[in-house]
């Protein structure tokens, strides 16, 4: 927006500097432009009246006409209260106040009829309103048909008269003003093929609105505005480094046939195999691959890890493995080294603990090109890391990576751009994905290896430990292992080791015959590493954890897994730390230990881990809990200028703008059809205040 738009708030009829100060202090609003843009977050219905008898608790906000029967004073002192009976033709209820008394006594007349508006609450069998709103009846508010805007609002603000009404008064003197100036910002094609109501007047609807329908595609209008013009930059980046950045062209099979001939231990799933011929058609067309890999836990990212890297080594370049954590790295080392000496092929191990020695041994093996592959943690970032042709880097479980770490990736062949290949076991919505990575494509291993158990997951207090105990002896007698997770959070990292110490000696006490591992963040790597290692060869039956192991660690046998305090952790941690079991051919079970008293949240979240095993549907409850501002990336991506769309419930409109984003690009990719001016012009506009959106993969 330009022109009056940038026109400062201060000079509006009504608010002055003062106000103005707290304006830009409090809410950012600098200009009348960002004072358009602060809409709503709900409306009030004054377009109903309720009956007594239609009242109910979860009603925000209700209006009704009730007569006056009575009024007293009750109680004494601080409890003191004005209480008015009123009643209607369904029944009857009070009206309370606890403060500013006399000043309602004079306005309560036995008999009047009044409008009241406020929350409803019930006390026993009674109906009351504390502190409504109140206005005498008359012919105009009761045919008043409205929906009145509820403006987000602060203390400071409330203070100096701009409560939600107050900033409704400077919204009225300003629209009127900005309206005849407000520019269309899409183009007319899109506003005739998607429905779309004019940029004025869904700025004026949003806050004045006249009918519920119109408000309706005032909101749809802004909301589809704000999606395309995230997917139109998103998209444009994504085109512009496809048409940039050759890639190396990786086509042999030579290695891959051989693998799958002799030597692959069992059958790849249908989903696994899509997969591979996805990652391997980027791989030989030319162009870059950027590609991120969505698979639950256990759904066998490693085995399509390893397909692709033959598919590079066999056309002549190396593979790189890139993990968080170095248990981890240890971890697909182990599982790989197998099937890298099956196949004669050298690979490596690279972490932060691995010896000098050992390191310039790695470094001239990866110089002059007989080490193929490379696992590790970050340490394969470090410059002395050279490769003679890096083909394919791929990164684990993406999520715990910094966009700039990937970036250095980039910077490891100096004729192509390696191609990545990203791997999430964090399921992300479909909505979601299309934002954060709009930029990557995205292929989803939506199918488990056949003959897996779905994990049983069950919810108990911490009054039935002993109960818990009892299962776990009994599965360690047949046999298993079981893990015995506790939350360590930084914020309370001595009382969470405590926690962690006590409930390795009470378990410790409970089970005196079976030795035990404990891991914990706190631990050296070598330590670490050492009983993580007896864990995995069944030396020790019980691990005792903080959420280190949370990803990627494979122990088919351990088929147990506790988790402690279940109610902190988050869902999609949860998750992960349930996806440690299940690996094997037994049943698996999760127990999620928690206390009895639980927030409203933390008992959705067990409740859905209870009822679900699918990474997919967990998702997307974890999103409508916590909103997406919390995930990783969220930053980078344009997420945050999102002021009135919100990913996790207007996915059909993201869908559509997206649709319409797209064949825009298609049919006018420079958009310099006049038609698209509108476009051209906003995409400008936005350009000046945005930050650099140049690198978000
Ligand atoms: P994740 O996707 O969580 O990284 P992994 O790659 O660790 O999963 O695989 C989990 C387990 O499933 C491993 O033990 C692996 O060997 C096994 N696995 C992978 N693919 C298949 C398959 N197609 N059939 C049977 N088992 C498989
Ligand atoms: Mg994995």
């Amino acid at each position: 927006m330009s022109g009056i738009f940038d026109t400062r708030i201060e000079y509006l009829k009504g608010v002055g500097p003062q106000k103005a100060e707290l304006l830009n202090k409090e809410l950012n609003i600098f200009t009348y432009g960002d004072m358009l843009q602060h809409y709503p977050f709900r409306y009030e219905d004054r377009t109903k009246f309720f009956k007594i008898r239609e009242l109910r608790e979860e009603l925000e906000s209700v209006q009704l006409i009730a007569r006056i029967k009575s009024v007293e004073l009750v109680g004494a002192g601080g409890k003191r209260r004005m209480v008015a009976h009123v009643f209607d033709e369904t029944g009857e209820m009070e009206m309370t106040w606890f403060k500013g008394i006399q000043w309602v006594q004079k306005k309560l007349p036995v008999g009047a009829v009044y409008v009241f508006l406020g929350k409803p609450a019930q006390y026993g069998r009674k109906w009351s309103m504390a502190h409504p709103e109140m206005e005498p009846l008359t012919t105009a508010n009761e045919t008043r048909n409205k929906f009145q805007p509820v403006y987000s609002t602060t203390e400071k603000l409330r203070a100096s008269f701009m409560d939600s009404k107050g900033i409704s008064r400077i919204m009225e003197q300003l629209i009127p003003l900005a309206f005849p100036h407000i520019p269309e910002t899409l183009s007319q094609d899109i506003l005739h093929q998607y429905q779309l109501i004019g940029k004025p007047e869904s700025i004026r609807q949003i806050h004045f609105p006249t009918a519920p329908d119109l408000l309706n595609r005032a909101r749809k209008r802004l909301k589809f505005e704000e999606f395309f013009y995230l997917q139109l930059r998103l998209l444009t980046m994504k085109v512009t480094r496809t048409e940039k950045s050759r890639g190396q062209v990786l086509s042999s099979t030579d290695l891959l046939t051989d693998f799958y001939k002799n030597h692959i231990p069992f059958e790849l799933t249908n989903a696994q195999k899509r997969v591979i011929r996805e990652a391997f058609t980027d791989m030989k067309s030319g162009k870059q691959m950027n590609r991120l890999i969505q698979g639950d836990v256990g759904s066998g990212k490693t085995m399509v890890a390893f397909i692709c890297m033959l598919i590079a080594i066999s056309s002549g370049a190396q593979a790189c493995l890139m993990t968080p954590t170095e248990i981890l790295a240890n971890q697909h080392y182990e599982g790989l080294k197998e099937y890298a000496d099956m196949m004669g092929m050298k690979i490596a191990l690279l972490t932060g603990s691995t010896k000098k020695s050992a390191r310039s041994v790695i470094h001239e093996a990866l110089g002059n090109g007989t080490l193929k592959i490379l696992i590790g943690t970050h340490a394969l970032l470090e410059d002395v890391v050279q490769f003679q042709n890096l083909g394919l880097a791929i990164v684990d479980e993406q999520h715990r990576f910094g966009v700039a770490q990937r970036a250095k990736l980039w910077t490891k062949n100096d004729e192509f751009i390696p191609h990545v290949l990203v791997m999430t076991a964090t399921p992300i919505p479909r909505t979601l994905a299309m934002t954060l990575y709009g930029d990557l494509d995205v292929s989803v291993i939506d199918e488990l290896p056949a003959g897996r158990k779905p994990i049983q997951t069950v919810h108990r207090y911490d009054k039935d430990r002993l109960k818990v105990f009892g299962f776990i002896r009994e599965e360690i007698r047949k046999g298993r292992q079981v893990y015995i997770v506790y939350p360590l959070i930084e914020e309370s990292e001595t009382m969470d080791l405590k926690n962690l110490m006590d409930g390795y000696e009470s378990i410790a006490r409970a089970f005196p015959q079976y030795p035990l591992s404990i891991v914990h963040g706190g631990m050296k790597s070598d330590a670490k590493d050492f009983e993580m290692q007896r864990f995995i060869k069944g030396e020790t039956k019980i691990m005792v954890a903080t959420t280190v192991i949370e990803v990627g660690v494979n122990v088919p046998n351990a088929s147990v897994m506790i988790i402690e305090n279940a109610e902190r952790f988050g869902l999609s941690q949860l998750h992960q730390l349930r996806g440690r079991v299940g690996r094997g051919a037994e049943q698996s079970y999760c127990i999620l230990m928690s206390k009895y008293e639980l927030s409203k949240d933390s008992r959705i979240r067990l409740e859905t881990m209870v009822r679900t095993n699918d990474g997919f549907e967990i998702a997307d409850v974890d999103l409508r809990l916590r909103g997406p501002g919390d995930l990783m990336g969220t930053q980078q991506s344009g997420i945050s200028d999102l002021l009135i769309a919100d990913l996790s419930k207007d996915a059909p409109i993201l869908t559509v703008a997206r649709d319409a984003a797209q064949q825009l690009l298609a049919n006018d990719p420079e958009l310099s059809h006049a038609e698209n001016a509108p476009i051209l012009r906003q995409i400008k506009q936005q350009k000046k205040t945005a930050v650099n959106w140049s690198r978000i993969s």
